[in-house]
């Protein structure tokens, strides 16, 4: 009966393992991380794309102001103006449109330098992403690899305990025995160490030790405190 119990808990323990594999917090962990990073690169395209328009915008007003500039001063070099007072309001007009263009072209540089940090901000962010899925990758397989391990770690297990639960076969406390595993799990049967429960501790009087040592070797006893079944040395 111990021996089936010593094979329960070892299951016990294997299941736990396997639920609760470090291996599978990790691919956890950098799933999320992952996700977070997926997040982050799609903000920073999308801003890509509008610094990337604001900077066509710039240079487009820039060009604009140019081909005016152009437009009048080729008015003015064609001589076809001859009215003073519209000559120098043709040139007032070049000396504002260039002043014009100065900060037009400040304002382009400006965008530039937007549209440049948000793309290297955008491929640093791309980076990080391709790591992390390498890294989550190499995890995934790393978790494979130790649930596989666990698996046949719990088949050989569960053999084991298939074969000492055979050869106990079904009595009445083998019955009692799945039963309670059934309704609690755990530790349900426990050898008598010394004077003591070996499931809860116990300290058994005097009196029950000796009526339990003399009663007939297939009587089930029972722990009065954990209720777990008490093997008596001798008994199976
Ligand atoms: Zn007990």
């Amino acid at each position: 009966m111990v021996e089936l119990q010593a094979a329960d808990a070892q299951l016990d323990q294997l299941k736990h393992k396997l639920d609760t594999l470090p291996e599978t917090q990790t691919v956890a962990d950098l799933q999320s991380q992952y996700a977070d990073l997926e997040l982050k690169v799609g903000q920073a395209q999308a801003n890509v794309a509008d610094t990337s328009r604001e900077l066509v915008k710039a240079e487009e007003a820039v060009n604009q102001v140019r081909a005016r500039i152009t437009k009048d001063q080729q008015l003015l070099d064609s001589g076809s103006v001859s009215s003073a007072k519209q000559l120098e309001d043709l040139q007032h007009e070049v000396a504002s449109l260039q002043r014009r263009q100065s900060d037009l072209e400040d304002e382009q540089l400006e965008a530039m330098e937007v549209a440049e940090k948000a793309e290297s901000e955008a491929a640093d962010l791309t980076k990080q992403a391709a790591e992390i899925a390498a890294s989550l990758e190499a995890a995934r397989e790393a978790e494979t690899k130790a649930k596989d391990d666990l698996d046949s770690q719990v088949k050989e297990a569960k053999q084991k305990r298939d074969t000492i639960n055979d050869e106990l076969g079904v009595t009445d406390l083998t019955k009692l025995y799945h039963k309670l595993r059934l309704d609690h799990g755990g530790v349900v049967a426990a050898k008598l160490k010394g004077d003591r429960c070996g499931a809860c501790n116990l300290q058994l009087s005097p009196v029950d030790i000796k009526a339990l040592k003399e009663a007939p070797a297939d009587d089930v006893h029972r722990c009065d405190e954990c209720r777990s079944i008490l093997v008596v040395d001798g008994d199976q």
